[in-house]
């Protein structure tokens, strides 16, 4: 990939990873902050249970992403961003427009989600 497109795949990245910290912090600060709530009526504990634990997983989830960016960060500064682990062909500019985290090409996205390669 040209050094242009690569650095602004490594802009977006770094702009995302910015972005999903703040969010990863304010999430924690959430159920922070519910520790610290007095136990009410039992509904009201229902709601709030269900909400930590929908924190908690969009938590996971973030720090996923975060994860996958850190190793995107990694492959440009290796020269091998772009490139999809499987087949080793080059990952569409327009599925890392849309992903630019993404580790494998689409054909083999498909075949991971159709469990038809195991990874
Ligand atoms: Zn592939």
């Amino acid at each position: 990939m040209e050094r242009k497109k690569l650095e602004k795949f490594k802009k977006i990245l770094l702009e995302k990873k910015e972005e999903l910290i703040k969010k990863v912090n304010e999430l924690k600060k959430e159920s922070l902050e519910e520790n610290f709530e007095e136990p009410g009526d039992p509904i009201d504990k229902a709601v709030t249970s269900k909400e930590k634990e929908f924190f908690l997983s969009l938590r996971e989830k973030e720090k996923e992403i975060l994860e996958k960016i850190e190793d995107a960060l990694k492959k440009i500064d290796k020269g091998r961003y772009g490139v999809c682990e499987i087949c080793g062909k080059n990952i569409s500019e327009k599925r890392l427009k849309f992903v630019p985290w993404a580790r494998y090409c689409i054909e083999c996205q498909e075949k991971i989600e159709k469990n038809i390669i195991e990874i």
